[in-house]
């Protein structure tokens, strides 16, 4: 089956074609700048990129261009609509309502709206989504895939906050924890990679992208994760502060004159690396070059980003009373050595010995640790539209 797996943004929309049974990708692309002007970035298998501007007022017609493109004569991949079995979404919040993928349904849209306070970025514009492709595709079966609903396994003790409890009652103030399909998937695939029973083992999953969070998985289920009701807290991210004393959101707000709207939009879009490097970048390409010259700032932000990951592998390492392994993923947990490395030499009393030099080679998935190291480390290359074409396969 050829499964269309829909990442839908405010004002963009990311999508691919999955063959299920090869787990090939048939197509991909990118539709941006939906409602103001429209830009159409399509590119099929083995074939060239090709970058189109297309009036897309609103996402209707975004996926209009997508099932056009994907079904056009010379650079299409199939010949019409009745060869796409099945559309997976991908949805960021799904409270505590969805602890798995479902089949959507009137009643799942309506659940799902009901979480829009909880991501009133993302939501909203994951439904808008939703509904686009149901018109345009109405007999085709959809599902949608949480980024909560992997930590939705978390005990009580790992999801409360030191809150007045009727927070939690009244307004579900609790942690839900983000990239759930990354953390099952790198998961799964680390405990298969390592020869790990993974219904028998204690696994870290660091997932360290722009947005960057950490799960520990005991026996295949998540007992903690680092993002809590939003994303914005754990890791320092590329733009995001991560943990930090909550009492400095007052303190700034009287120095800089902010309101609580501009104090967050310091927290979420100027902070993390980006911050702490004067502005030079979020990007770990632009970091590492600079700290490599010498860039004191740089080298600041690089030093506090790894602390922060060892210090939380520690404390997810005492939730569940040791580690088996530790498995690396995303843009940053892939491809920068010298993140890796750091984190790995705080963590040589858990047992950790990382092999220097399997740590500098790039490729797919590899083991990093020594053969004596008594956790493994591996590098995990994550794969998100994949895991959500699975889970809608398995489930239509
Ligand atoms: P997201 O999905 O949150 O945007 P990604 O997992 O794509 O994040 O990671 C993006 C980040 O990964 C970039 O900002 C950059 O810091 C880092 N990154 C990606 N590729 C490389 C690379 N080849 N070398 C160094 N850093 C990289």
């Amino acid at each position: 089956m050829n499964v269309l797996v829909i990442n839908c943004g405010s004002s963009s929309l990311k999508f691919q074609l999955i063959n299920s049974e090869s787990e090939e990708v048939l197509a991909k692309g990118l539709c941006e700048r939906i409602g103001i002007d429209g830009r159409l970035t399509y590119q099929p298998a083995g074939g060239d990129k090709a970058v189109s501007e297309k009036a897309m007022p609103t996402h209707t017609e975004a996926i209009q261009f997508v099932i056009d493109a994907l079904t056009d004569a010379e650079t299409g991949v199939v010949k019409s609509l009745d060869e796409i079995g099945a559309v997976g979404h991908r949805v960021v919040h799904g409270g505590e309502k969805f602890a798995s993928s479902v089949v959507i349904t009137e009643d799942v849209l309506k659940a799902i709206e009901e979480c829009n306070d909880l991501a009133p970025l993302h939501n909203p514009a994951n439904l808008i989504g939703i509904n686009a492709c149901q018109k345009l595709m109405p007999n085709t079966p959809m599902v949608a895939v949480f980024d909560t609903a992997f930590h939705q396994t978390m005990p009580e003790k790992a999801y409360l906050y030191g809150l007045p409890y009727e927070y939690y009652e009244k307004y579900g103030v609790r942690r839900y924890g983000f990239h759930g399909t990354s953390h099952s998937f790198v998961s799964k695939h680390a405990a298969e990679f390592l020869g790990l029973d993974l219904d028998n083992s204690k696994i870290i999953v660091a997932h360290l992208g722009n947005g960057a969070s950490i799960s520990a998985v005991l026996n295949g289920k998540c007992v903690d994760t680092s993002m809590g009701l939003t994303p914005l807290e754990g890791l320092v991210m590329g733009t995001r502060s991560g943990d930090m004393d909550p009492a400095i959101m007052e303190y700034l707000a009287k120095k800089e004159d902010l309101d609580m709207a501009g104090v967050m939009n310091v927290l979420n879009k100027k902070s993390g690396v980006f911050g702490l490097s004067k502005g030079l970048s979020s990007d770990f390409r632009d970091l590492t070059a600079a700290m490599n010259d010498g860039n004191p700032y740089a080298n600041a932000a690089i030093e506090v980003f790894c602390y922060r990951v060892a210090k939380y592998i520690g404390s997810y390492s005492a939730a569940m009373n040791g580690v088996d392994a530790i498995a690396f993923t995303a843009g940053i947990g892939e491809n920068v050595a010298i993140v890796r490395q750091k984190v790995c030499e705080c963590l040589e009393y858990l047992g950790v010995s990382l092999d220097q030099e399997a740590n500098k080679l790039f490729g797919d998935d590899r083991l990093i640790s020594t053969a004596d190291s008594k956790v493994k480390v591996a590098v995990i290359p994550t794969n998100e539209e994949l895991a959500i074409a699975r889970e809608t396969v398995a489930l239509v």
